[in-house]
């Protein structure tokens, strides 16, 4: 689970995440402390912080770890340890200069993206729910007034703890001082044009002024219970109408239902599957549970479809008996020529027995009539280009469910040899956490018949072929993301072997 706590300067996200991290067994992630040691190395080199190339190169060159000591965790930057060193008045005063230069973002943002990776994970800063981890399953906006904030932080130097001790004094002066500098940090951070603090849409705001860390601590946990048992529905579906199904999927994309309200309440066990009737039931439960008439649908689609391109496209798998005869879930990886490759694989197994979840890209689900036909087609949303880890997981739930998960990881149709390919490397992180394997597959004769712009013409005869299953085992390295990025070397590279198989067997198929 990925836990998202931002908020201003002093609202007591590190206190708050920290506990939640040891409580829960989760990674904690101190972003704001990655943004201090871009500062303070920028500091301790001489380079000014206002020359944003400098500092941008210092951000995009560094490697930020974090370790642990006898204190608690320490934080190095290349190579080097600055827990200490990042937290003096002089880095206070500088970081939200560096923290607002655009490339210095990204390069933190990717670093916080890798070390968040395993998607256990409670991180604290300002753009978490936002951008980092836009897919977190709980988010938590953190705030106090000011003064409060300004005491807590004064009475912290001096080596109290305000948020346990509320009587607890500290210099006057000193307290101004940093209230002055709380405001203006603030002030900075919200008002930056990259990735500004502000909470995400769907973030519960808790304000801790009144609070003990142990109540805020208590709230978050609170939420995470009610996430999971979201996520876990268990209960078998009842049917329901496809049209009354458009017709509420439609409501909420119009006005958000608030936190907490409707199906939200729901405790576990008393959770229907389907209950809330949204696109997110068809993405969060196996096929199988769907609705019947949904089920009855895609009975007679797959049919139409299968008959029409058949008869349009007569398609072939070769070795065909190693994609059906296996029953585990896993991750179907193939080159990508035209609309007609899905099809084929999801109907050929459909008829097997099998069920396949597509991963389709985001910018497919234009308006709610395609969203509810991808829904009910059993495809997975991904927004590209970020860590979709609510898709990952979904993936990931699916595969345990025993479905096959069908990606194209070249991300779009590639109409010819010479068209640059960039392979988006999610599917291996997909069945490296369902434990399961990866199968590559290969089509020819499907490029010209959906050419760009045009309309589906040009018959002619389509050739698949599917490869052996790829274990993690079997790949001789370790470590996890070392075997996740052999994966899928391995896997594309096979993919593309089963595709010059195939030019040789049908020399005219491209
Ligand atoms: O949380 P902390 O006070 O250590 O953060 C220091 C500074 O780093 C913030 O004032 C802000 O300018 C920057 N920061 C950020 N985005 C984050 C975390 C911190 O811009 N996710």
């Amino acid at each position: 689970m990925i836990v998202a706590i931002d908020g201003p300067a002093g609202s007591g996200k590190s206190t708050t995440a920290h506990a939640i991290a040891k409580r829960c067994n989760l990674k904690f992630l101190d972003t704001g402390a990655m943004y201090r040691s871009v500062t303070y190395k920028c500091l301790a080199d001489g380079i000014d912080v206002n020359d944003e190339e400098a500092v941008s190169k210092v951000a995009e060159a560094a490697r930020i770890d974090f370790g642990r000591s006898a204190e608690g965790q320490t934080v190095l930057i290349d190579g080097q340890e600055v827990t200490h060193q990042i937290r003096t008045p002089e880095v206070d005063r500088n970081v939200s200069v560096v923290a607002a230069y655009p490339r210095v973002r990204h390069a933190m943002v990717e670093r916080q993206r890798e070390l968040g990776y395993t998607g256990d994970v409670v991180a604290e800063g300002r753009d978490i729910g936002t951008v980092v981890f836009p897919n977190a399953e709980v988010k938590v906006f953190l705030t106090a007034d000011a003064a409060a904030r300004a005491h807590r932080r004064a009475v912290q130097r001096e080596g109290g703890d305000a948020g346990q001790d509320a009587s607890a004094k500290a210099d006057a002066a000193e307290e101004q001082q940093i209230l002055r500098d709380l405001v203006r940090r603030d002030k900075l951070d919200s008002s930056r044009k990259e990735s500004p603090l502000k909470p995400a849409a769907d973030a519960h705001l808790i304000d801790n002024s009144g609070l003990a860390p142990d109540e805020v601590v208590q709230k978050i946990v609170d939420l995470m219970d009610e996430a999971r048992s979201k996520s876990q529905a268990p209960v078998p579906a009842e049917p329901e109408a496809p049209a009354a199904a458009k017709a509420q999927e439609a409501a909420p994309a119009k006005k958000p239902a608030p936190k907490g309200a409707t199906g939200e309440k729901n405790k576990p066990g008393k959770m229907r599957a389907f209950a809330g009737n949204t696109f997110d039931d068809y993405y969060d439960h196996g096929m199988r549970e769907f609705p019947l008439p949904a089920r009855a649908l895609y009975a007679v689609a797959a049919a139409i479809v299968t008959f029409v391109t058949k008869v349009l496209w007569p398609w072939k798998i070769e070795d065909a008996r190693k994609l059906w005869d296996d029953d585990r879930g896993r991750v179907v990886v193939m080159n990508h020529t035209s609309m007609l490759d899905p099809v084929i694989v999801i109907c050929s197994l459909y008829y097997h027995g099998k069920r396949v979840r597509a991963i389709a890209k985001s910018e497919f689900y234009t308006n709610t009539f395609v969203s509810w036909v991808f829904s009910r087609a059993g495809t997975i949303p991904i927004k590209r280009g970020t860590a979709d880890l609510k898709a990952v997981r979904r993936a990931q739930a699916a595969l345990k469910r025993g479905e096959v998960v069908l990606i194209f990881p070249e991300g779009t149709r590639i109409k010819s040899d010479d068209q640059p390919v960039t392979i988006h490397g999610g599917f291996s992180l997909m069945a490296q956490m369902a434990k399961a394997p990866v199968q590559p597959m290969a089509i020819v004769g499907a490029r010209d018949i959906t050419p760009r712009g045009t309309h589906w013409k040009r018959f002619g005869r389509v050739f698949c072929k599917a490869g052996d299953c790829i274990e993690f085992s079997d790949l001789g390295v370790k470590g996890r993301k070392q075997q996740a990025q052999r994966m899928e070397e391995v896997a594309m590279e096979r993919v593309y072997a089963l595709r010059d198989e195939l030019r040789q067997e049908h020399p005219n198929k491209k």
